[in-house]
Protein backbone atom coordinates (compact mmCIF):
# COMPACT_ATOMS: atom_id res chain seq x y z
CA UNK A 1 0.00 0.00 0.00
CA UNK A 2 1.27 3.46 -0.80
CA UNK A 3 0.42 7.16 0.87
CA UNK A 4 -1.37 8.36 -2.56
CA UNK A 5 -3.30 11.47 -1.36
CA UNK A 6 -0.71 14.27 -0.16
CA UNK A 7 -0.35 14.14 3.33
CA UNK A 8 -1.27 16.60 5.75
CA UNK A 9 0.54 16.82 8.87
CA UNK A 10 -0.25 19.84 11.02
CA UNK A 11 3.00 22.05 11.87
CA UNK A 12 3.77 25.04 14.34
CA UNK A 13 6.51 26.96 12.46
CA UNK A 14 7.44 29.43 15.26
CA UNK A 15 6.89 26.80 18.02
CA UNK A 16 9.98 25.86 19.96
CA UNK A 17 9.31 22.08 18.94
CA UNK A 18 12.09 21.35 15.41
CA UNK A 19 9.66 20.39 12.38
CA UNK A 20 11.16 16.97 12.17
CA UNK A 21 10.14 16.06 15.69
CA UNK A 22 6.71 17.30 14.94
CA UNK A 23 6.37 14.86 11.70
CA UNK A 24 7.97 12.37 13.48
CA UNK A 25 5.87 12.84 16.20
CA UNK A 26 2.61 12.78 14.02
CA UNK A 27 3.49 10.03 11.62
CA UNK A 28 4.57 7.89 15.22
CA UNK A 29 1.08 8.22 16.75
CA UNK A 30 0.10 6.99 13.00
CA UNK A 31 1.58 4.06 12.58
CA UNK A 32 0.99 3.19 16.27
CA UNK A 33 -2.92 3.99 15.83
CA UNK A 34 -2.79 1.60 12.48
CA UNK A 35 -3.80 4.60 10.54
CA UNK A 36 -0.33 3.81 8.63
CA UNK A 37 -0.84 -0.25 8.33
CA UNK A 38 2.13 -1.64 8.25
CA UNK A 39 3.48 -2.43 5.01
CA UNK A 40 2.39 1.09 3.69
CA UNK A 41 4.78 3.08 1.75
CA UNK A 42 5.91 6.40 2.42
CA UNK A 43 5.99 9.26 0.63
CA UNK A 44 9.41 9.49 -0.88
CA UNK A 45 11.20 12.47 1.21
CA UNK A 46 11.01 14.93 -1.56
CA UNK A 47 7.44 14.45 -2.16
CA UNK A 48 6.07 15.39 1.79
CA UNK A 49 8.88 18.36 1.75
CA UNK A 50 6.95 19.57 -1.26
CA UNK A 51 3.71 18.93 0.34
CA UNK A 52 4.50 20.43 3.31
CA UNK A 53 6.93 23.29 2.02
CA UNK A 54 10.20 22.57 4.02
CA UNK A 55 12.96 21.04 3.32
CA UNK A 56 13.83 17.27 1.89
CA UNK A 57 16.64 17.33 5.34
CA UNK A 58 13.57 17.78 7.48
CA UNK A 59 11.85 15.37 6.25
CA UNK A 60 14.90 13.28 6.25
CA UNK A 61 15.59 13.67 9.85
CA UNK A 62 12.25 12.34 11.37
CA UNK A 63 12.34 9.50 8.85
CA UNK A 64 15.89 8.84 10.19
CA UNK A 65 14.29 9.17 14.10
CA UNK A 66 11.22 6.69 13.41
CA UNK A 67 13.68 4.42 11.74
CA UNK A 68 16.07 3.99 14.73
CA UNK A 69 12.83 3.52 16.91
CA UNK A 70 11.86 0.55 14.44
CA UNK A 71 9.03 1.96 13.28
CA UNK A 72 9.90 2.33 9.85
CA UNK A 73 12.59 0.57 7.44
CA UNK A 74 14.35 1.62 4.83
CA UNK A 75 15.18 0.11 1.76
CA UNK A 76 17.78 1.49 -0.71
CA UNK A 77 15.87 2.68 -4.15
CA UNK A 78 12.47 1.28 -3.39
CA UNK A 79 11.58 3.54 -0.43
CA UNK A 80 10.83 4.04 3.51
CA UNK A 81 7.99 1.15 4.87
CA UNK A 82 6.36 1.06 7.76
CA UNK A 83 7.20 -2.07 10.00
CA UNK A 84 5.34 -4.58 12.12
CA UNK A 85 5.16 -3.19 15.60
CA UNK A 86 6.57 -5.75 18.23
CA UNK A 87 4.36 -7.41 20.53
CA UNK A 88 4.55 -5.45 23.31
CA UNK A 89 2.87 -6.63 26.67
CA UNK A 90 1.83 -2.69 27.82
CA UNK A 91 0.40 -2.08 24.37
CA UNK A 92 -2.26 -5.00 25.51
CA UNK A 93 -5.33 -3.03 26.15
CA UNK A 94 -5.37 -5.56 29.31
CA UNK A 95 -2.37 -3.07 30.78
CA UNK A 96 -3.19 -0.09 29.00
CA UNK A 97 -6.80 0.49 30.85
CA UNK A 98 -8.83 3.49 29.64
CA UNK A 99 -9.65 4.97 32.35
CA UNK A 100 -5.22 5.77 31.98
CA UNK A 101 -5.07 9.76 31.33
CA UNK A 102 -4.08 10.17 27.86
CA UNK A 103 -0.76 11.53 28.28
CA UNK A 104 -0.02 7.88 29.56
CA UNK A 105 -1.31 6.08 26.40
CA UNK A 106 0.37 8.66 24.66
CA UNK A 107 3.32 8.20 26.62
CA UNK A 108 3.54 4.56 25.57
CA UNK A 109 2.75 4.95 22.08
CA UNK A 110 5.59 7.16 22.52
CA UNK A 111 8.15 5.57 23.80
CA UNK A 112 7.20 1.96 21.75
CA UNK A 113 10.46 1.17 20.35
CA UNK A 114 11.99 0.88 23.94
CA UNK A 115 9.91 0.53 26.82
CA UNK A 116 9.63 -3.09 26.28
CA UNK A 117 13.34 -4.19 26.41
CA UNK A 118 14.77 -7.15 27.89
CA UNK A 119 16.92 -5.86 30.92
CA UNK A 120 18.70 -9.63 31.53
CA UNK A 121 21.49 -8.41 30.54
CA UNK A 122 22.20 -6.83 34.08
CA UNK A 123 20.55 -9.38 35.72
CA UNK A 124 22.02 -12.51 36.84
CA UNK A 125 19.27 -14.48 38.04
CA UNK A 126 16.60 -15.93 36.47
CA UNK A 127 15.36 -18.74 38.92
CA UNK A 128 15.96 -20.44 41.44
CA UNK A 129 18.50 -23.51 40.61
CA UNK A 130 19.14 -22.35 36.63
CA UNK A 131 23.00 -22.08 35.57
CA UNK A 132 22.74 -18.70 34.55
CA UNK A 133 24.65 -19.10 31.58
CA UNK A 134 22.79 -16.00 30.35
CA UNK A 135 24.80 -13.42 33.12
CA UNK A 136 26.41 -10.65 31.93
CA UNK A 137 28.52 -10.27 35.14
CA UNK A 138 31.85 -12.69 36.89
CA UNK A 139 30.83 -14.95 39.59
CA UNK A 140 28.49 -13.38 42.27
CA UNK A 141 30.40 -16.31 45.22
CA UNK A 142 33.60 -14.82 44.12
CA UNK A 143 32.69 -11.57 45.57
CA UNK A 144 35.26 -10.37 47.88
CA UNK A 145 32.62 -10.04 50.40
CA UNK A 146 34.40 -10.57 54.00
CA UNK A 147 36.81 -8.04 52.91
CA UNK A 148 33.98 -5.11 51.46
CA UNK A 149 31.93 -6.13 54.80
CA UNK A 150 34.94 -4.80 57.50
CA UNK A 151 36.05 -2.03 55.08
CA UNK A 152 32.64 -0.64 55.16
CA UNK A 153 32.02 -1.04 58.69
CA UNK A 154 35.61 1.17 59.11
CA UNK A 155 34.14 3.43 56.95
CA UNK A 156 31.07 4.09 58.67
CA UNK A 157 33.05 4.24 62.09
CA UNK A 158 35.52 6.82 61.01
CA UNK A 159 33.74 8.89 58.43
CA UNK A 160 30.32 8.08 58.93
CA UNK A 161 29.22 11.91 58.39
CA UNK A 162 31.15 12.30 55.44
CA UNK A 163 30.70 9.00 53.76
CA UNK A 164 26.42 9.05 54.20
CA UNK A 165 26.43 13.03 53.11
CA UNK A 166 25.99 13.76 49.15
CA UNK A 167 29.76 13.74 47.82
CA UNK A 168 31.42 15.33 45.41
CA UNK A 169 29.37 14.99 42.32
CA UNK A 170 32.84 14.29 40.24
CA UNK A 171 33.64 11.65 42.88
CA UNK A 172 35.46 10.90 45.84
CA UNK A 173 39.19 12.81 44.88
CA UNK A 174 41.02 9.75 46.77
CA UNK A 175 39.19 7.12 44.58
CA UNK A 176 39.55 9.35 40.96
CA UNK A 177 43.37 9.00 41.91
CA UNK A 178 43.57 5.56 42.35
CA UNK A 179 41.46 4.90 38.98
CA UNK A 180 44.54 7.38 37.52
CA UNK A 181 46.68 4.95 38.83
CA UNK A 182 44.66 2.11 36.99
CA UNK A 183 44.29 4.04 33.52
CA UNK A 184 48.49 4.18 33.82
CA UNK A 185 48.86 1.17 34.13
CA UNK A 186 46.86 0.99 30.50
CA UNK A 187 48.93 3.75 29.02
CA UNK A 188 46.34 6.32 29.59
CA UNK A 189 48.21 9.35 31.37
CA UNK A 190 45.15 11.09 33.33
CA UNK A 191 45.07 12.61 36.83
CA UNK A 192 42.43 12.73 39.28
CA UNK A 193 40.65 15.73 37.71
CA UNK A 194 40.49 14.16 34.00
CA UNK A 195 38.15 11.29 35.59
CA UNK A 196 34.60 11.06 36.26
CA UNK A 197 33.45 8.90 39.10
CA UNK A 198 29.62 7.50 37.64
CA UNK A 199 26.86 5.48 39.12
CA UNK A 200 28.27 2.29 36.90
CA UNK A 201 29.41 2.56 33.53
CA UNK A 202 25.55 2.71 32.02
CA UNK A 203 25.73 5.90 33.41
CA UNK A 204 28.93 6.91 31.65
CA UNK A 205 27.37 5.45 28.42
CA UNK A 206 24.19 7.33 29.12
CA UNK A 207 25.52 11.25 29.79
CA UNK A 208 27.99 10.32 26.86
CA UNK A 209 25.09 9.79 24.83
CA UNK A 210 22.56 12.80 26.39
CA UNK A 211 25.50 15.03 26.15
CA UNK A 212 26.76 14.07 22.20
CA UNK A 213 23.13 12.72 20.38
CA UNK A 214 19.80 14.73 19.06
CA UNK A 215 16.93 12.44 17.82
CA UNK A 216 17.54 12.07 14.09
CA UNK A 217 21.54 12.00 14.84
CA UNK A 218 23.11 8.61 13.63
CA UNK A 219 25.64 6.67 15.90
CA UNK A 220 27.52 4.08 14.29
CA UNK A 221 28.09 0.28 16.66
CA UNK A 222 29.31 -2.97 16.16
CA UNK A 223 27.07 -5.79 15.21
CA UNK A 224 26.56 -6.81 17.05
CA UNK A 225 26.68 -5.07 20.62
CA UNK A 226 25.65 -4.51 24.18
CA UNK A 227 22.07 -4.93 24.13
CA UNK A 228 21.80 -2.01 26.81
CA UNK A 229 23.66 0.37 24.39
CA UNK A 230 21.26 -0.47 21.92
CA UNK A 231 18.03 0.31 23.98
CA UNK A 232 19.70 3.61 25.16
CA UNK A 233 20.28 4.61 21.60
CA UNK A 234 16.73 3.64 20.59
CA UNK A 235 15.46 5.19 23.62
CA UNK A 236 17.27 8.72 22.59
CA UNK A 237 15.90 8.39 18.86
CA UNK A 238 19.14 8.24 16.84
CA UNK A 239 19.57 6.14 13.94
CA UNK A 240 21.56 3.49 14.48
CA UNK A 241 24.08 2.47 12.19
CA UNK A 242 25.77 -1.19 12.51
CA UNK A 243 29.59 -2.17 11.30
CA UNK A 244 30.03 -5.88 11.99
CA UNK A 245 32.46 -7.26 14.08
CA UNK A 246 34.55 -10.40 13.42
CA UNK A 247 37.25 -11.92 15.50
CA UNK A 248 39.69 -8.73 15.73
CA UNK A 249 36.95 -6.35 16.46
CA UNK A 250 34.40 -4.10 14.14
CA UNK A 251 35.61 -4.34 10.44
CA UNK A 252 37.17 -0.42 10.61
CA UNK A 253 37.55 -1.70 6.62
CA UNK A 254 33.80 -0.69 6.40
CA UNK A 255 33.84 2.33 8.95
CA UNK A 256 35.21 5.08 6.64
CA UNK A 257 31.43 4.28 3.90
CA UNK A 258 29.46 4.70 7.05
CA UNK A 259 30.87 7.45 8.34
CA UNK A 260 30.66 9.13 4.48
CA UNK A 261 27.42 7.85 3.88
CA UNK A 262 25.34 8.93 7.65
CA UNK A 263 27.68 11.07 9.23
CA UNK A 264 27.15 10.11 12.64
CA UNK A 265 28.34 12.01 15.76
CA UNK A 266 29.47 9.08 17.74
CA UNK A 267 31.30 5.51 17.23
CA UNK A 268 30.38 3.47 20.10
CA UNK A 269 33.16 0.75 20.32
CA UNK A 270 33.58 -2.36 22.99
CA UNK A 271 37.59 -2.95 22.07
CA UNK A 272 37.96 -5.63 24.57
CA UNK A 273 36.48 -8.82 24.74
CA UNK A 274 33.10 -7.39 23.24
CA UNK A 275 29.94 -7.57 24.52
CA UNK A 276 28.57 -10.24 23.32
CA UNK A 277 31.34 -11.88 20.74
CA UNK A 278 34.63 -12.05 22.87
CA UNK A 279 36.33 -10.52 20.20
CA UNK A 280 39.34 -8.04 21.07
CA UNK A 281 39.97 -5.71 18.67
CA UNK A 282 43.53 -5.58 17.19
CA UNK A 283 45.93 -2.75 17.13
CA UNK A 284 45.99 -1.85 13.41
CA UNK A 285 42.07 -1.15 13.61
CA UNK A 286 42.59 0.81 16.81
CA UNK A 287 45.04 3.05 15.13
CA UNK A 288 42.74 3.22 11.85
CA UNK A 289 39.42 4.01 14.04
CA UNK A 290 41.13 6.94 15.76
CA UNK A 291 42.21 8.44 12.85
CA UNK A 292 39.38 7.92 10.59
CA UNK A 293 37.49 9.64 13.61
CA UNK A 294 39.83 12.00 13.84
CA UNK A 295 39.14 12.65 9.88
CA UNK A 296 35.47 13.24 9.97
CA UNK A 297 35.41 14.41 13.06
CA UNK A 298 33.31 11.95 15.17
CA UNK A 299 33.58 11.17 18.62
CA UNK A 300 34.54 7.53 19.78
CA UNK A 301 32.45 6.30 22.81
CA UNK A 302 35.19 3.45 23.87
CA UNK A 303 33.28 0.67 26.65
CA UNK A 304 36.29 -1.33 28.23
CA UNK A 305 33.93 -2.76 30.26
CA UNK A 306 36.15 -5.86 31.16
CA UNK A 307 39.48 -4.63 29.61
CA UNK A 308 41.31 -5.94 33.18
CA UNK A 309 40.58 -9.73 32.57
CA UNK A 310 43.07 -11.09 29.93
CA UNK A 311 43.59 -14.35 30.15
CA UNK A 312 46.76 -14.75 27.51
CA UNK A 313 48.06 -12.77 24.82
CA UNK A 314 49.53 -8.91 25.05
CA UNK A 315 47.25 -6.33 26.02
CA UNK A 316 46.51 -3.81 22.84
CA UNK A 317 46.34 -0.10 23.58
CA UNK A 318 43.24 1.74 24.84
CA UNK A 319 41.71 3.79 21.85
CA UNK A 320 42.13 6.34 24.26
CA UNK A 321 46.18 5.90 24.54
CA UNK A 322 46.20 6.32 21.02
CA UNK A 323 44.24 9.78 20.27
CA UNK A 324 46.35 12.53 20.01
CA UNK A 325 43.38 15.11 19.54
CA UNK A 326 41.22 14.50 22.82
CA UNK A 327 38.17 12.92 20.45
CA UNK A 328 37.89 9.68 22.61
CA UNK A 329 35.78 9.34 25.50
CA UNK A 330 37.01 6.06 27.62
CA UNK A 331 34.22 4.34 30.09
CA UNK A 332 35.13 1.84 32.39
CA UNK A 333 33.89 -0.33 35.59
CA UNK A 334 34.54 -2.05 38.84
CA UNK A 335 31.26 -4.33 37.91
CA UNK A 336 32.38 -7.04 36.16
CA UNK A 337 36.22 -7.21 37.61
CA UNK A 338 34.90 -6.65 41.17
CA UNK A 339 30.72 -6.38 41.48
CA UNK A 340 28.39 -4.61 39.68
CA UNK A 341 26.26 -3.82 42.99
CA UNK A 342 28.80 -0.95 44.18
CA UNK A 343 27.48 0.60 41.17
CA UNK A 344 31.02 2.21 40.44
CA UNK A 345 32.42 3.47 36.92
CA UNK A 346 33.82 6.23 35.82
CA UNK A 347 34.73 8.77 32.69
CA UNK A 348 37.89 9.59 31.30
CA UNK A 349 37.89 12.31 28.78
CA UNK A 350 39.86 15.40 27.46
CA UNK A 351 38.66 18.95 27.37
CA UNK A 352 35.36 20.19 27.91
CA UNK A 353 33.68 16.97 27.41
CA UNK A 354 33.98 15.67 31.43
CA UNK A 355 33.07 19.16 32.87
CA UNK A 356 29.71 19.06 30.83
CA UNK A 357 29.10 15.28 31.61
CA UNK A 358 29.88 16.46 35.39
CA UNK A 359 27.43 18.95 35.12
CA UNK A 360 24.49 16.26 33.45
CA UNK A 361 25.39 13.65 35.73
CA UNK A 362 24.39 16.10 38.53
CA UNK A 363 21.12 16.91 36.76
CA UNK A 364 20.98 13.12 37.21
CA UNK A 365 21.95 11.94 40.11
CA UNK A 366 23.90 14.60 41.49
CA UNK A 367 26.79 12.06 43.22
CA UNK A 368 27.42 8.53 43.23
CA UNK A 369 27.13 6.64 46.54
CA UNK A 370 29.94 8.07 48.78
CA UNK A 371 30.16 5.36 51.45
CA UNK A 372 30.14 2.64 48.45
CA UNK A 373 32.95 4.83 46.62
CA UNK A 374 35.31 5.70 50.22
CA UNK A 375 35.05 1.66 50.75
CA UNK A 376 36.03 0.37 47.59
CA UNK A 377 38.82 3.48 47.58
CA UNK A 378 40.35 1.82 50.50
CA UNK A 379 39.30 -2.00 49.39
CA UNK A 380 41.06 -1.12 45.78
CA UNK A 381 44.03 1.04 47.27
CA UNK A 382 45.40 -1.44 49.69
CA UNK A 383 46.51 -4.12 47.03
CA UNK A 384 43.47 -6.05 47.50
CA UNK A 385 42.41 -5.48 44.49
CA UNK A 386 45.28 -6.52 42.05
CA UNK A 387 45.59 -9.61 43.89
CA UNK A 388 41.75 -10.03 43.54
CA UNK A 389 41.99 -9.85 39.78
CA UNK A 390 45.14 -12.10 39.33
CA UNK A 391 43.20 -15.20 41.09
CA UNK A 392 39.80 -14.25 38.74
CA UNK A 393 41.63 -14.67 35.90
CA UNK A 394 42.84 -17.46 36.48
CA UNK A 395 40.03 -18.84 37.68
CA UNK A 396 37.86 -17.40 34.49
CA UNK A 397 40.48 -18.44 32.34
CA UNK A 398 39.95 -22.58 33.44
CA UNK A 399 36.43 -22.17 33.45
CA UNK A 400 36.47 -20.43 29.92
CA UNK A 401 38.78 -24.23 28.36
CA UNK A 402 35.90 -25.83 30.26
CA UNK A 403 33.38 -24.81 28.17
CA UNK A 404 34.68 -25.02 25.56
CA UNK A 405 35.54 -28.84 25.73
CA UNK A 406 31.84 -29.01 26.99
CA UNK A 407 30.71 -27.05 23.59
CA UNK A 408 33.21 -29.23 21.44
CA UNK A 409 31.55 -32.15 23.10
CA UNK A 410 27.95 -31.79 23.49
CA UNK A 411 26.79 -28.91 20.77
CA UNK A 412 25.65 -30.24 17.54
CA UNK A 413 28.26 -30.54 14.75
CA UNK A 414 28.64 -27.31 12.85
CA UNK A 415 28.19 -25.38 15.64
CA UNK A 416 31.03 -22.57 15.78
CA UNK A 417 33.07 -20.25 18.20
CA UNK A 418 36.32 -18.73 18.77
CA UNK A 419 37.88 -18.85 22.15
CA UNK A 420 38.03 -15.55 23.50
CA UNK A 421 40.94 -14.41 25.49
CA UNK A 422 39.46 -12.58 28.03
CA UNK A 423 36.14 -11.28 29.52
CA UNK A 424 33.31 -12.89 30.08
CA UNK A 425 31.73 -14.81 26.97
CA UNK A 426 31.72 -17.30 24.53
CA UNK A 427 29.80 -16.73 21.60
CA UNK A 428 28.06 -19.32 19.73
CA UNK A 429 26.15 -19.50 15.94
CA UNK A 430 24.39 -22.76 15.77
CA UNK A 431 24.44 -25.02 12.78
CA UNK A 432 21.51 -23.39 9.83
CA UNK A 433 19.03 -25.30 11.39
CA UNK A 434 18.56 -24.43 14.65
CA UNK A 435 16.76 -21.06 16.40
CA UNK A 436 18.25 -19.50 19.45
CA UNK A 437 14.98 -18.06 20.57
CA UNK A 438 12.69 -20.91 19.99
CA UNK A 439 15.76 -22.98 22.44
CA UNK A 440 15.31 -20.31 25.30
CA UNK A 441 11.87 -21.44 26.99
CA UNK A 442 12.96 -25.18 27.14
CA UNK A 443 16.07 -24.08 28.06
CA UNK A 444 15.23 -22.65 31.12
CA UNK A 445 13.00 -25.44 32.19
CA UNK A 446 15.90 -27.93 31.90
CA UNK A 447 17.74 -25.41 34.21
CA UNK A 448 19.71 -23.93 32.24
CA UNK A 449 19.91 -19.94 30.64
CA UNK A 450 21.56 -18.48 28.65
CA UNK A 451 21.65 -14.78 26.41
CA UNK A 452 19.56 -15.27 23.45
CA UNK A 453 21.73 -13.69 19.85
CA UNK A 454 18.53 -11.92 18.58
CA UNK A 455 19.27 -9.11 21.97
CA UNK A 456 22.16 -7.56 20.16
CA UNK A 457 20.95 -6.96 16.88
CA UNK A 458 19.57 -3.69 15.30
CA UNK A 459 18.04 -6.47 13.06
CA UNK A 460 16.78 -8.77 15.66
CA UNK A 461 16.47 -11.29 13.63
CA UNK A 462 20.25 -11.91 12.35
CA UNK A 463 20.51 -12.88 16.30
CA UNK A 464 18.39 -16.07 15.64
CA UNK A 465 20.88 -18.37 14.97
CA UNK A 466 23.48 -17.07 18.20
CA UNK A 467 23.61 -17.48 21.91
CA UNK A 468 25.99 -15.97 24.28
CA UNK A 469 27.63 -17.94 26.97
CA UNK A 470 28.58 -16.55 30.30
CA UNK A 471 31.66 -18.90 31.38
CA UNK A 472 32.97 -16.67 34.37
CA UNK A 473 29.82 -16.98 36.58
CA UNK A 474 29.49 -20.87 36.49
CA UNK A 475 32.30 -23.56 38.31
CA UNK A 476 33.41 -25.67 35.91
CA UNK A 477 30.94 -28.53 37.53
CA UNK A 478 28.16 -26.29 36.29
CA UNK A 479 29.55 -25.60 32.96
CA UNK A 480 29.73 -29.54 32.13
CA UNK A 481 26.45 -29.81 33.11
CA UNK A 482 24.94 -27.27 31.73
CA UNK A 483 26.56 -27.24 28.17
CA UNK A 484 25.36 -31.17 28.53
CA UNK A 485 21.55 -30.16 29.33
CA UNK A 486 21.77 -27.52 26.94
CA UNK A 487 23.17 -29.31 24.20
CA UNK A 488 20.24 -32.05 24.65
CA UNK A 489 17.70 -29.29 24.41
CA UNK A 490 19.23 -28.30 21.30
CA UNK A 491 19.24 -31.47 19.26
CA UNK A 492 15.86 -32.24 20.40
CA UNK A 493 14.20 -29.21 19.19
CA UNK A 494 15.33 -30.46 16.09
N1 LIG B 1 29.11 -1.97 29.00
C1 LIG B 1 28.97 -3.27 28.73
C2 LIG B 1 29.54 -3.81 27.47
C3 LIG B 1 28.29 -4.10 29.62
O1 LIG B 1 28.15 -5.40 29.33
C4 LIG B 1 27.75 -3.55 30.80
C5 LIG B 1 26.98 -4.39 31.81
N2 LIG B 1 26.21 -5.40 31.34
C6 LIG B 1 27.92 -2.18 31.03
C7 LIG B 1 28.61 -1.42 30.11
C8 LIG B 1 27.34 -1.48 32.23
O2 LIG B 1 27.77 -2.01 33.43
P1 LIG B 1 27.83 -1.16 34.77
O3 LIG B 1 26.83 -0.07 34.68
O4 LIG B 1 27.51 -2.14 35.85
O5 LIG B 1 29.21 -0.62 34.87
Amino acid sequence: MEVQASMRIPLERSGSVPLYAQIGSFLRAAIISGKLPVQTRMPSARRLAGDLGISRMTVEAAYAGLEAEGLVRREMGSGTFVMALAPSPTRSSAEVPESWPQWQQDLIASCASWHDLPVLDVSSVVGEGVIPFESGTGDTRRFPLADFRSIMRSVLQREGKEALDYGETRGYAPLRRTISEILSLHGLQAGADDVLITSGSQQGLALVAQLLLRPGDSVVVERPTYAAALALFRAMGVRIVDVPVDRDGMRVDLLETALQRYHPRLIYTIPNFQNPTGACMSTGRRRSMVALAERYDVAILEDDFVGDLRYEGRAQPPLKALDRTGGVIYVSTFSKMLMPGVRVGFVHADGPVLKLLAGLKRLTDLATSSAFQRTLHRYVSIGRYEAHLRRSRRVYATRRDSMARALERYFPSGSEFDLPCGGLFIWVRLPPRYAAPELLSRAQKAGVGFASGEEFFVERSSGDRFLRLNFAAVTPEEIERGIRSLGKVIAESN
